[in-house]
């Protein structure tokens, strides 16, 4: 079991926003992710990454309370998980998974609407003006304002991905949980969707989870890196440590060179022949 933040690391006096103590999860017998801890920091960003299977998405389903951790537990600020409710943890966590339903009968404002809805009171029928104030603030933010009419099914994948962060914003969460957010996009998608990233992250109002394939866009937002392997914790620390060569070399089993332009770096995958 490793200890991943400010307990380690001897950062931040503040409490922490979550905190994953001894958390695993096991189905049939076969553990997915070993126990680990883990504390998440007002504003802080955090990037999971590792290979396919490696058990990020299950790492992050546990975070949004969609997963029951069969060991450990899990505390938003000094309340368990386990005593809060699916509206409360709605309005504290946003989680915008990677495989998203297709056919959604949804323009995109009803869509981002529906990112309000742990807010309503339980005997309000409909959203009130400060709802859709919301809405329309998210629409601006990610820039989707000229496509609020539009179906959601009609979209380009990196307008549709803007849709769902879109969401996430107007749930006024704390805590945004992305998943692969950059996947399936071409080259200016991702480049947009890492611009809007950065800028949720630099408002300083949320704090973001994410995991990635991208690593220079784990580079570019994340405070911290956690690398998993087979479930368990293989690497963590700031991108200057973990995405280095060495510890990506032995994560992904893969070569890595790290290209440095001005004051810039990127890591790259080496293809040889
Ligand atoms: P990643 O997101 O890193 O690709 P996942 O967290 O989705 O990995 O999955 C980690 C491993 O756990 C995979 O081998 C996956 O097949 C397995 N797994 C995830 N959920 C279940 C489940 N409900 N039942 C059985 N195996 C599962
Ligand atoms: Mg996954």
């Amino acid at each position: 079991m490793r200890v991943l933040g400010s307990t380690e690391e001897g950062v931040g006096a503040s409490a922490p926003l979550l905190t994953a103590r001894a958390v695993g999860w096991s189905i049939d017998g076969q553990r997915i992710l070993e126990p680990l801890d883990l504390d998440l920091q007002e504003g802080e960003c955090l990037a999971v990454i590792g290979p396919n299977g490696a058990g990020k998405t299950t790492l992050l389903r546990l975070l949004a309370g969609l997963l029951e951790p069969t060991d450990g537990r899990l505390a938003w600020r000094a309340a368990a998980y386990a005593d809060l409710s699916r509206r409360e943890m709605a309005r504290r966590v946003a989680y915008v998974p990677q495989v998203r339903p297709a056919n959604l009968p949804l323009t995109v404002e009803q869509m981002v609407l529906l990112g309000r809805y742990p807010h309503l009171s339980p005997w309000q029928m409909s959203p009130g003006a400060a709802d859709l104030e919301r809405v329309d603030h998210a629409l601006t933010t990610v820039g989707l304002e000229a496509l609020r009419r539009r179906p959601v099914d009609t979209l380009s994948g990196g307008e549709r991905q803007s849709v769902f962060i879109a969401a996430a914003l107007a749930q006024e969460a704390e805590v945004l949980l992305l998943d692969e957010p950059t996947t399936h996009l071409d080259a200016r998608h991702q480049l947009e969707v890492t611009r809007l990233l950065g800028s949720v992250r630099r408002s300083g109002r949320h704090s973001i989870v994410l995991t990635t394939h991208e690593l220079n866009l784990a580079a570019k937002l994340a405070d911290r890196v956690i690398a998993l392997r087979d479930g368990l914790v293989a690497a963590t620390g700031p991108p200057s440590e973990v995405l280095r060569p060495d510890p990506l070399g032995e994560i992904f089993d893969a070569p890595f060179s790290v290209v440095t332009e001005g004051d810039r770096s990127h890591v790259v995958l080496r293809l040889e022949r």
